[in-house]
C-alpha cells in the first residue's frame, strides 16, 4: 500500500483518478468506487436537475445535515429539492444501478444537469450515469392528528427500505469539549429550525404510532425500522436515558408485533440494560465507537470518553454481543475521520493499519463493524476540511472485505439484499462489496 499523505487540499475527482482507482483496487466492484468519491465529494445539483415530471422524496435531514454547505448557503432550490438519494446506473463505467445519499457541495465537480428529461450525473462532461429520484411514499401525504408531517416523523431512507426515527435531535453532549467533532446533529437542529422548518426537538411516540400505522397499511418497502438520537447525560422528559429510548420500540413492538425489524443507535450500555431493549423486541445494537485509536477516540469523542471512556466503550460492544448475538450486534465507525486535522493520522497507510486493527478485534468475535463515509460538515468543530483521498477509501473497503471474507461471516442482517447493483446502504459501500468476486 501506497503511503500516500493526505494534505490540507481535497483531492481532485477526474476520470483519470477513478479509472486508476478501477485498475488498482480489482478486489472491490467499480460501483463502490464511484460511489465513495460522490459520498467523499458530494453533489453539485443545477436547477434543472430539479425539473423531473415524478414526484419524488427530497432530503429529510434525519439527523445530520451531511451537506458540505450551510443550509443558508445553499442556492438555487438544493435546499429543499435535493433527493434524498440517487439511484446511479450506466455512464462511462457501465454502472449497475447505485445507491448514494446526497451530500450537498455548490462547488463539487459532480454536477447533476437533465439531459433529455433524465436526470444525468457529470463528471468533466462525462456521464457518469442516468439518475432515478427516490420514489416518495403514499402515505407521506397525510397528516398526523397533531399536525405533523410524515417525513419529519419517521421518515424513510435507503431508498424506502429503512424507517429512520431520530426521536431526540439533540445530544446533551454539548458544546467543543463535550460534541463528538465530526457531528453537527446539535447544529443541523438549530439550523433547520432556523429555516423554519417543523423539525421536532423530542417526538412523541403517538406520533409516531400513528405514521407507522400508514406505513404498515400501505407500504411494501420498509422492513427495519432505527431508533436514535443525541445522548442523554442527566434525564429527558423525566426519563434516564436507557428508559427514554426504550418506550420507543416498546411502543411500536406491542402495537406491531414483529412488523419491521428493530434496530437501536445509542451509546454502549451495560448487558443489563441491553437486555431490556432485547426483552421488547430490538433485535439490532449499533453501540457505536466511531474510531478505533484510543488516542483519536479521546480527542474526537471528548464527551464519550469522559463518560464512559474508550476501554469501557469497547468492552460494553463486546459485552453485548453476549445479549443480541454478535452478528446483531453492528457498530458503527465514521470512515475517514482517523485522518481529520489536527490530531489524525498523516497517512492512508497509518490510518488503514489502526482502522484494520479494530475490524479485526470485532470481526475475529463475530460482530462486523460497518461505516459511513466522513462528511466534513462546516458547523462541526473539525469543521470544512479536505476530507481523506479516494485511495484511503478503496483501502478501507478491500481491508474491511478481506477481514470480513477472512472469518467467514454472515451478510449483516437489516440492511437488505448485499452487492454491487442490489444494496441500498446509501452512506458507505461497505453492503456494495460483499459477494464481488474481483475482476482481471
Ligand atoms: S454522541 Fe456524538 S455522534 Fe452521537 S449525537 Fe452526540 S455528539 Fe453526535
Amino acid at each position: 500500500m501506497a503511503t500516500l499523505e493526505t494534505n490540507t487540499v481535497r483531492q481532485a475527482s477526474t476520470i483519470s483518478l477513478l479509472e486508476e482507482m478501477e485498475r488498482k483496487y480489482k478486489e472491490i466492484p467499480v460501483e463502490s468506487i464511484v460511489k465513495q468519491d460522490i459520498l467523499r465529494m458530494g453533489i453539485h445539483f443545477l436547477p434543472e436537475s430539479f425539473l423531473v415530471s415524478e414526484e419524488y422524496k427530497s432530503k429529510d435531514y434525519f439527523i445530520f445535515s451531511f451537506d458540505h454547505t450551510p443550509l443558508s448557503e445553499l442556492g438555487d432550490g438544493a435546499d429543499t429539492k435535493a433527493p434524498e438519494e440517487i439511484r446511479l446506473q450506466g455512464g462511462h463505467f457501465n454502472l449497475l444501478p447505485t445507491v448514494i445519499s446526497t451530500r450537498n457541495n455548490p462547488a463539487s465537480p459532480y454536477k447533476m444537469k437533465l439531459h433529455d428529461g433524465v436526470p444525468t450525473l457529470v463528471l468533466d462532461e462525462t456521464i457518469i450515469g442516468k439518475v432515478a429520484y427516490p420514489p416518495k411514499p403514499s402515505w407521506y401525504n397525510h397528516k398526523t392528528q397533531s399536525g405533523k408531517l410524515p417525513g419529519e416523523i419517521a421518515p424513510v431512507i435507503e431508498w424506502g427500505y429503512l424507517i429512520y426515527l431520530t426521536v431526540f435531535r439533540n445530544c446533551q453532549y454539548f458544546g467543543k469539549e463535550e460534541e463528538c467533532a465530526y457531528c453537527d446533529i446539535n447544529h443541523n437542529y438549530r439550523q433547520q429550525r432556523g429555516a423554519g422548518r417543523p423539525y421536532t426537538g423530542v417526538k412523541d411516540v403517538d406520533d409516531i404510532l400513528e405514521v407507522m400505522s400508514w406505513i404498515d397499511k400501505e407500504d411494501k418497502i420498509a422492513e427495519v425500522y432505527t431508533i436514535t438520537g443525541g445522548s442523554v447525560l442527566t434525564n429527558l422528559k423525566k426519563k434516564n436515558e436507557v428508559d427514554f429510548y426504550l418506550q420507543y420500540p416498546e411502543a411500536i413492538e406491542k402495537k406491531f408485533p414483529g412488523r419491521w425489524m428493530g434496530k437501536l443507535v445509542a451509546q454502549a450500555f451495560e448487558k443489563e440494560d441491553c437486555q431490556k431493549f432485547v426483552d421488547v423486541g430490538v433485535k439490532i445494537y449499533h453501540p457505536n465507537y466511531e474510531v478505533w485509536d484510543k488516542e483519536l477516540f479521546k480527542k474526537i469523542c471528548p464527551g464519550k470518553e469522559a463518560w464512559i471512556g474508550y476501554d469501557n466503550w469497547i468492552r460494553r460492544v463486546v459485552d453485548s454481543a453476549e445479549v443480541f448475538g454478535p452478528e446483531h450486534v453492528i457498530p458503527n465507525f465514521v470512515g475517514g475521520v482517523e485522518l481529520s486535522a489536527p490530531y489524525g493520522f498523516k497517512t492512508v497507510a497509518e490510518a488503514i493499519q489502526s482502522t484494520g486493527e479494530g475490524l479485526d478485534f470485532f470481526m475475529s468475535k463475530g460482530i462486523v463493524p460497518r461505516f459511513t463515509a466522513w462528511c466534513p460538515e462546516p458547523y462541526t468543530t473539525l469543521g470544512t476540511q479536505a476530507g481523506p483521498p479516494l485511495e484511503y477509501f478503496c483501502e478501507l473497503l478491500t481491508t474491511w472485505k478481506r477481514t470480513f471474507e477472512k472469518y467467514n461471516l454472515p451478510t449483516p442482517p437489516g440492511y437488505g439484499e448485499p452487492g454491487a447493483g442490489k444494496a441500498v446502504f446509501s452512506v458507505s459501500a461497505f453492503m456494495d462489496v460483499i459477494g464481488y468476486k474481483g475482476r482481471n
